[in-house]
């Protein structure tokens, strides 16, 4: 794809709706070129026509589904090579709405497909041309509930503590080099994701839910802001690096020669 742009292009995932549709129409107004990627090809032609005819951007679509090995490979391929792309925005998710206990093991396993296995893929690839050309960013949305794990359904609270995970150990491995990487931590975003989960949004307060519009204005000024971590709807950043500094204050006693006392048994 030729680049009108010196931001170069932007490949989002997950751009046929909700929070990639939004980030698809900030970053062509910032001046990106992008490249969209879903599985609704009819709905990503008709932003893309929107986009063209309404800002400068060079607007490609690739449809492909992110569960399926061959079309992650096809995406993959194409962060890879083309180095006109400098900005990943790794977005594409899907929920559930079951207890674990209870959960459709294929719909667990298409979950865990897309919202990790996919997500790592694209993310490697993107790691891989960005460090060579000591150039790019990376943004994967994540969310709020692996900071209340016990309130929200396993795999999908998990997966999403993967993404927050995966982000900060790839950040120590590739921020230094030219590379910059942020998660995203929304918590309740107005968007269909909701209703093709099976959970109805209309039973949260109103004032826990954000409009998916301010939720990527916020997440984009954490980005300009070099955060690693954006929740857009948390008032005093203290708190999340006191979580963090918590967390960091038991690095020296994570790994020990001998095991803490209370586990020394009369016998050993
Ligand atoms: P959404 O409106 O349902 O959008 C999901 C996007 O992912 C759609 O563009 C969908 O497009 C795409 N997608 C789904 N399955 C796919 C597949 N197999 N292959 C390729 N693309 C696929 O939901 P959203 O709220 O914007 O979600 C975006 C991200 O935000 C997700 O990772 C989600 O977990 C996260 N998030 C959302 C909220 C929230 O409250 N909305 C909160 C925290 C985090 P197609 O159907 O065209 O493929």
């Amino acid at each position: 794809m030729s680049t009108n742009s010196s931001k170069g292009t932007a490949l989002i995932t997950g751009a046929s709706s909700g929070i990639g549709f939004t980030y698809a129409d900030r970053l062509a107004k910032r001046g990106f070129d992008l490249l969209l990627v879903a599985r609704d090809q009819s709905r990503l032609e008709a932003l893309a026509n929107d986009l063209r005819a309404n800002t400068s951007a060079s607007v490609e679509v690739l449809k492909a589904d992110l569960t399926d090995v061959a079309d992650v490979a096809k995406v993959e391929q194409r962060l890879r090579d083309d180095a006109a792309i400098t900005l990943l925005v790794n977005n594409a998710g899907v929920a559930l709405n079951a207890p674990l206990s209870e959960a459709d093991l294929g719909d667990v396993d298409r979950l865990i497909s897309l919202n990790i296995t996919a997500l790592t893929h694209l993310a490697a690839a993107a790691a891989a041309g960005f460090v060579a050309r000591k150039r790019g960013a990376i943004i994967n949305i994540a969310s709020v509930v692996p900071m209340i794990p016990e309130r929200f359904n396993a795999v999908y609270t998990a997966s999403k503590a993967y993404v927050l995970s995966l982000t900060q150990s790839l950040n120590a491995e590739i921020g230094e080099k030219g590379v910059q990487v942020q998660a995203v931590m929304p918590g309740a975003t107005r968007t269909e994701i909701w209703e093709r989960a099976g959970m109805d949004l209309s039973a949260f307060p109103a004032e826990m839910v954000m409009d998916v519009n301010e939720m990527v204005d916020a997440s984009l000024a954490g980005f300009d802001q070099k955060e690693l971590v954006t929740i857009p709807s948390l008032p005093n950043a203290e708190d999340w690096q006191n979580f963090v500094n918590a967390r960091l204050a038991m690095g020296p006693n994570l790994s020990l020669q001998h095991a803490a006392a209370r586990y020394k048994t009369s016998g050993a």
